[in-house]
């Protein structure tokens, strides 16, 4: 399992959600022997040895300030995934993020802009169906406020490597 380490903002709560904050093993290591960051937790059960110390890897680490990094909602395929909350915008049916598409609502080859307001999540078969026409999906698509994506996001607390991560993500 991969020890990775959660990064906490200055006000605990997680430098970012949409990917989470999460840094693997060495670099959590660098920071804490070379940045002031504060060590909020070890994972009690990793520790990785070097010719001249040993030490615990750090699990939850801790920004000393408050940095302001900006919430926005990057636009990408997960997210627009996660704003129809896996829902075709075309048959209305919930899909397997892996049978899911993008789909231009205003194609491509019309001169359609890849963005929030013109891609929306597609069954393959529907795709296929639209093809090249322009398409009426049935929630008019929109950029999601940081908020809003955040309501409608499951995180697996069971894939974290510390069951304490819980109690930074889930705060509200
Ligand atoms: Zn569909």
């Amino acid at each position: 399992m991969s020890k990775d380490c959660l990064l906490l903002n200055g006000n605990g709560k997680p430098v970012s959600y949409f990917p989470l904050s999460v840094i693997n093993w060495k670099t959590a290591i660098k920071l804490v022997l070379t940045r002031n960051v504060i060590l909020l937790r070890e994972h009690e059960d990793f520790v990785v040895h070097s010719p001249t110390m040993e030490m615990k890897v750090p699990s939850i680490l801790m920004l000393p300030r408050f940095h302001k990094f900006h919430n926005y909602v990057k636009f990408s395929r997960s997210n627009v995934l996660l704003r129809d909350m896996y829902t075709c915008q075309y048959c209305a049916e919930i899909f397997d993020k892996k049978d899911l598409t993008l789909d231009h609502v205003i194609p491509k080859s019309k001169k359609g802009p890849s963005n929030w307001e013109n891609v929306v999540t597609a069954c393959k078969a529907c795709n296929l169906k639209k093809a090249n026409k322009p398409g009426t999906p049935i929630k008019e698509p929109i950029k999601p406020s940081f908020s809003s994506l955040l309501n409608g996001y499951t995180f697996n607390s069971d894939s974290f490597p510390d069951k304490e991560w819980s109690k930074y993500i889930f705060q509200s």
